[in-house]
């Protein structure tokens, strides 16, 4: 029997190809087969959206190309992956082929059918090798009470659960058990349950990725933990895949990508520190893994009828963090999402107490005040440790001449080359553009060319000087390390740098945020942040919350030993100490904050009581970027919504000039998500034939970002 299976396949985001070909075919295609089709002159994957058995209208047989082959031993991809990548495709405005093929694994375009059997039996074989605990049995800690609570709660929770639970309060264990109850649960129709774990970077998590294996590895074999991250390589990735996708992989951990694993019996899905803004992705379909998390969920518990999810089936999906996204604390204000909360910490131990040092009044120049430097000798002389966080890696920001004003600026950005004093270069953060440090000024010959302000490299090397005198207990002198991008960027480095730390060896760490993540350190009595205040006064409305979290999240680090959390400290290094921000920290005081924080956007109509997209442009010129964006907002007249809608002028990017080109961005905005989503719709095809008008010569590229989370 002939039929006529319409395929999807990697189409560029506005190609303006329709969304799916029509092939044919001599056998009856399931919706979701994987297959190999013709394209031009080249063979490419794409995915089976539906099989009619009718030649579709207008195509005679001698039009239609016939598809290659099947890739065997593939089960189709369920109606509810489907629902996802179509769902993610409309609602973030690019075509469903980009969506849908992007979320596939590189390597299945690459392998043949007996390449691809000889995949899948590794995998099985891997999966049913026995692993012998480690643990002398499977002993499992005895749950507090929060933690008991919360999962009884979740046990009968219907909506969405927001787990606010303070560092260190044990909210992995929480993650771990609702995890056991989903894989004793009986799978329906054979499907093993499946569970997804997101975490923002894996890397700087070794710990929850242990702690799953150790707890589920002896329980359901060496492959039922599967890790799926940007970080792998093509074939670990295609590993990963194929056992999620048939059901050997019982749990998968990944990062915002691993949101789009197939998982066909997946019942439970946790966003961990679900406030990460690394959950939305900054280029191609610029999707949020955390709120199409919440969708899928939905999707998965049937409760879209049109996704054919079995009756009967639930899947619940868990948002952790100590300082939630203001979007999951409105919705839970609202009753839309459960909020469980857990504010202790395990053992009784107290959040940090908050010292903040008005830098109004320390001696001129100082990096680090002199109280706090003390203080610091104190934990060194006990043998603790103490965290130093600084946003900015490299010596210096810049480097500049004080006679003819030069500066270290890069050619091909708006923005200055970070000084590196370890390799002597002069960095591009932008663009990477890197060259060796001049001896003398470029311009006037001057030879005393200077760093200007400080970053990571310039303040380990300043806190060793400063903290030479200190003695550890073993009357050695205090060793002080710094842990970046640049220092973790070898493999390896990070975990030895990691395990230095947990040893002891190291007694002060200087590093940017990446020292702020889950860690869990126990010697760490001290944490300080010396240069907070640019993120106070940026434009961008988000810039607090981000503050807020990570203050609260580097705090989290101290005092997680009960036996030192009495003494634990968090230091604040401020110009603006009377700033409210700090009075909320000062008392752990989430609720406070977020609340201070919603009124402020309920008045602006701000997310998340407003919604947001941004249209952006690259083009030669800024005139280019611009000329294009004025002209998408005049053509938007008469479309649907366009009165529910506002355009703001089009303006440059803060770094404006990246790698030569010129960026530029206008802001749409709307009180009704719904409005600006059928505006959004109607407006692509508008903006399509706007890159062709003169006006718009010189344009590279634009994009839509839907929730932007960067304005
Ligand atoms: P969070 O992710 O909330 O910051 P963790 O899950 O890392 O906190 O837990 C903090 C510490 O408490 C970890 O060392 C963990 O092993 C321990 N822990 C968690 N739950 C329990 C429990 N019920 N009994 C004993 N220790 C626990
Ligand atoms: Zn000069
Ligand atoms: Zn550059």
């Amino acid at each position: 029997m002939t039929c006529w299976p319409s395929v999807i396949v990697a189409t560029p985001a506005h190609s303006g190809v329709s969304a799916s070909l029509s092939y044919r075919s001599e056998l009856l295609l399931a919706p979701g087969t994987l297959v190999r089709v013709p394209l031009g002159k080249r063979e490419v994957l794409g995915v089976v959206w539906d099989c009619p058995t009718e030649p579709p209208e207008g195509l005679t047989d001698s039009q239609t190309r016939e598809v290659t082959g099947t890739l065997d031993g593939l089960p189709p991809l369920n109606a509810r992956w489907r629902q996802l990548v179509k769902f993610a495709g409309q609602y973030y405005q690019r075509s469903l082929g980009e969506v849908a093929l992007a979320a596939l694994p590189p390597q299945l375009r690459e392998l043949d059918n007996t390449q691809l059997a000889r995949r899948l039996k590794r995998r099985t074989q891997a999966a049913a090798q026995p692993v012998e605990s480690k643990l002398d049995q499977q002993t499992q800690p005895a749950l507090s009470t929060e933690q008991a609570e919360a999962l009884s709660a979740l046990d009968t929770a219907s909506v969405p659960v927001l787990l606010f639970g303070a560092t260190g309060s044990g909210k992995t264990e929480v993650y771990l058990r609702a995890t056991q109850r989903v894989l004793d649960a009986q799978g329906t129709g054979g499907t093993p349950t499946q569970v997804l774990v997101m975490v923002p970077e894996i890397n700087l998590t070794p710990q929850l990725e242990a702690r799953f294996r150790e707890r589920f590895e002896p329980l359901y074999g060496a492959g039922a933990v599967v890790c799926l991250h940007s970080g792998m390589t093509p074939a670990q990735r295609l590993a990963s895949w194929l056992s999620a996708h048939t059901g050997v992989a019982r749990i998968v951990l990944g990062t915002r990508m691993a949101i789009f694993a197939s998982l066909p019996g997946l019942r439970l899905i946790v966003v961990d520190e679900e406030h990460d803004p690394s959950y939305k992705s900054q280029e191609g379909a610029r999707y949020s893994a955390r709120d199409l998390a919440v969708y899928r969920a939905k999707i998965e518990s049937g409760a879209l009828s049109t996704a054919g999810g079995e009756a009967g089936t639930r899947c619940q999906v868990i948002l952790g963090s100590a300082t939630p996204s203001l979007e999951s604390w409105h919705a839970a204000d609202q009753g839309r999402y459960l909020r469980l909360a857990m504010p202790a910490r395990i053992g009784g131990g107290s959040l940090p107490r908050l010292r903040l040092v008005d830098m109004n009044h320390q001696p001129k120049g100082a990096v680090i005040a002199p109280p706090l430097l003390a203080a610091m000798g104190e934990r060194i002389a006990r043998g603790e440790q103490c965290l130093v966080l600084l946003n900015r890696r490299g010596y210096a920001p810049v480097l500049a001449c004080h006679d003819c004003g030069w500066k270290s600026g890069c050619p091909h950005c708006s923005a200055y080359r970070v000084f590196h004093k370890l390799d002597r270069t002069l960095r591009c953060h932008h663009c990477g553009f890197t060259e060796r440090v001049p001896r003398a000024c470029p311009d006037c010959g001057n030879l005393d060319i200077a760093p200007v302000g400080r970053g990571t490299e310039q303040v380990e090397e300043q806190l060793a000087a400063l903290l030479a005198d200190a003695r550890r207990p073993d009357g050695q002198p205090p060793r002080v390390a710094r842990m970046d991008a640049d220092s973790t960027r070898l493999k390896g480095s990070l975990e030895t740098q990691l395990a230095a730390l947990h040893s002891g060896e190291v007694d002060v760490l200087v590093g940017t945020q990446m020292i702020a993540k889950g860690h869990d350190f126990r010697r760490i009595t001290l944490v300080a942040g010396i240069n907070v205040d640019a993120a106070l006064f940026a434009s961008d409305h988000r810039a607090p919350e981000r503050l807020f979290a990570l203050l609260m999240q580097a705090g989290g680090r101290a005092g997680r030993d009960a036996a030192h959390s009495a003494a634990s400290e968090m230091w604040v290094q401020t110009w603006t100490p009377e700033h409210p921000l700090f009075a909320a920290l000062k008392t752990h005081d989430f609720p406070a904050f977020a609340a201070e924080q919603l009124a402020e956007r309920e008045i602006a109509g701000m997310p998340p009581f407003g919604a947001q997209a941004l249209l952006r442009a690259d083009a030669r010129t800024q005139a280019a970027a611009q000329a294009f964006l004025n002209l998408a907002a005049a053509q938007a007249l008469g479309l649907p919504h366009r009165d529910a809608i506002t355009l703001y002028p089009a303006v440059p990017l803060t770094i404006q000039r990246v790698a030569n080109v010129e960026r530029a961005q206008l802001l749409v905005e709307s009180a009704s998500r719904g409005a600006l989503q059928r505006f959004l719709s109607a407006w692509g095809p508008v903006l399509h034939d706007c890159r062709s008008a003169p006006e718009a010569r010189g344009l590279v590229r634009w994009a839509v970002d839907v929730d932007p989370q960067v304005i």
